[in-house]
C-alpha cells in the first residue's frame, strides 16, 4: 500500500468511525464559517465550546478543552495558537474562507457502505446538504455526512417522491445559498439516474459541479451473482437497456443481432413482454437468462433459467424489484462461478435453477 492509499484509507476510517463522546472540544473561528464543523463535532458526541475571536481564547477556556480546532487558515489564528500551545492538541480545518456553493453529484453504488468510493465518502463528509434517493442505501448516512442536513427525495412505499423539477430547484437553491450540496444516487448517477438533468440545472445556475461516479448495478449485481457480463469466447458485447417500457420489435431485433449479453434494469414488471419480444425476434428460447434480486443485501438471490422459462420461475419465486435481468450465454458461467467464489462481497447465494 503506497503512502497516498494509506492516507486515503486513514481519512475514510476517521470520517466514518470517529467517536468523540464526552470530549470537550474548543472550536475557534469566525461565526458563520464554523457551522458545519460544529455540527460534525457535536454529532460525534463532543461537548463543543465555540469562540469566534482570538482574544476570546482565555486561559479558562483553554483549560476546559481537550482538543482545539482552528477553523480557517492557521496563519490568521497565530494568537489563538500561541494561547493554546502546551495546553491541548490543536488541529486546523481547511475551511473558513468565504464559501461558494457547489453541487456534487455522487454515485452511491448498488448497496451498502463497502461499495462507496473513497471520493464519495469524502464528498459526504464535506456536505452541508445531502439529497438522497431510496436506492442510495449506504447505511448510516448521518455518520457519513455528520455536517449535513439529509433530505430524502426518493420514493418509499407509502410516500410520494419529490417531483424532479422540485429536486432540481432544491439543489440549486441550497447551493446558491453557499452550501455544498451532495446529490446522492444509487449506482452510477448517469445510468438511468437523471443525473444529466440535475447537472444541467446546476450549470445553468452558474454553480460549480463535480461528478463522483458510482459502481453501477448493471455490471456489479450480475457480477455479485457470479455472472460476468463479458467472457472470452462467450460474449464480447453487453448492452444495458431500461425495461421501464417494453422493447419494440425493431429494438428486440437489433439486440438479438448483437449476439451479446443483454442487461435490463427496471424491467421486472415487463419481464413477460421483454422475453417474448426477444424470442419473437429470433433469440433461441433456450438461451440462458437470470434475474438477480436485491443485490448486495442479505436477501440477495438469483433465479436462473432460460429466456422462455424465466418469467414463470420469477413469478413462482415471487421475485420483484429491485432486480437486474441478464440474458445471454454468460449466465451459464454463473453455475461454475458460484461454486468457486462466494459472491463479490462475501455473500452466499441462493439459486433457483430451471
Ligand atoms: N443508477 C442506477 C440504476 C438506476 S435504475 C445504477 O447505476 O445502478 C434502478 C434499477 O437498477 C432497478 O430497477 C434495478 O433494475 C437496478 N438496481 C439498482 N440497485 C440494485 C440492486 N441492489 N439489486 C438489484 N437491482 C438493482
Amino acid at each position: 500500500m503506497g503512502p497516498r492509499e494509506r492516507e486515503l484509507r486513514r481519512e475514510a476510517a476517521v470520517l466514518i468511525e470517529t467517536d468523540l463522546t464526552g470530549l470537550p472540544v474548543l472550536l475557534i473561528g469566525p461565526a458563520g464559517a464554523i457551522g458545519a464543523a460544529e455540527r460534525r463535532y457535536r454529532r460525534a458526541g463532543a461537548v463543543v465550546d465555540v469562540v469566534d475571536a482570538p482574544d476570546a481564547v482565555t486561559p479558562e477556556v483553554c483549560a476546559r478543552a481537550a482538543l482545539a480546532v482552528l477553523v480557517g487558515p492557521a496563519s490568521t489564528w497565530h494568537e489563538a495558537r500561541t494561547a493554546l500551545t502546551g495546553r491541548c492538541p490543536v488541529v486546523t480545518e481547511p475551511s473558513g474562507e468565504p464559501r461558494r456553493g457547489r453541487v456534487v453529484l455522487v454515485g452511491a453504488g448498488p448497496g451498502g457502505l463497502e461499495l462507496l468510493t473513497v471520493a464519495a465518502v469524502r464528498a459526504l463528509a464535506e456536505a452541508d446538504v445531502v439529497l438522497t434517493d431510496r436506492l442510495a442505501a449506504v447505511g448510516d448516512l448521518a455518520a457519513l455526512a455528520p455536517g449535513a442536513e439529509v433530505v430524502d427525495v426518493g420514493k418509499r412505499p407509502g410516500h410520494h417522491a419529490v417531483p424532479q423539477p422540485q429536486i432540481q430547484r432544491l439543489l440549486v437553491e441550497r447551493a446558491l445559498a453557499g452550501l455544498t450540496v451532495v446529490r446522492l444516487k444509487g449506482g452510477d448517477p448517469y445510468v438511468f439516474g437523471r443525473g444529466g438533468e440535475e447537472v444541467a440545472a446546476a450549470v445553468e445556475a452558474g454553480l460549480p459541479v463535480t461528478v463522483v461516479p458510482g459502481i453501477s448495478s448493471a455490471v456489479a449485481v450480475p457480477g455479485s451473482a457470479g455472472i460476468p457480463v463479458t467472457h472470452r469466447d462467450v460474449s464480447h458485447v453487453f448492452t444495458v437497456v431500461s425495461g421501464h417500457v417494453p422493447l419494440d420489435a425493431r429494438q428486440a431485433a437489433a439486440l438479438v443481432a448483437l449476439e451479446g449479453t443483454l442487461v435490463v434494469l427496471m424491467g421486472m414488471h415487463n419481464l413477460v413482454p421483454i422475453t417474448t419480444e426477444l424470442v419473437r425476434a429470433g433469440l433461441p428460447g433456450d438461451t440462458a437468462a437470470a434475474v438477480v434480486e436485491r443485490g448486495f443485501t442479505p436477501d440477495q438471490r438469483s433465479i436462473v433459467g432460460t429466456v422462455s422459462t424465466l418469467p414463470d420461475l420469477v413469478s413462482r419465486a415471487g421475485a420483484a424489484s429491485p432486480s437486474v435481468i441478464v440474458v445471454g450465454d454468460v449466465v451459464e458461467q454463473s453455475a461454475v462461478w458460484t461454486r468457486r467464489v462466494d459472491g463479490v462481497a462475501g455473500r452466499t447465494e441462493r439459486m433457483v435453477v430451471a
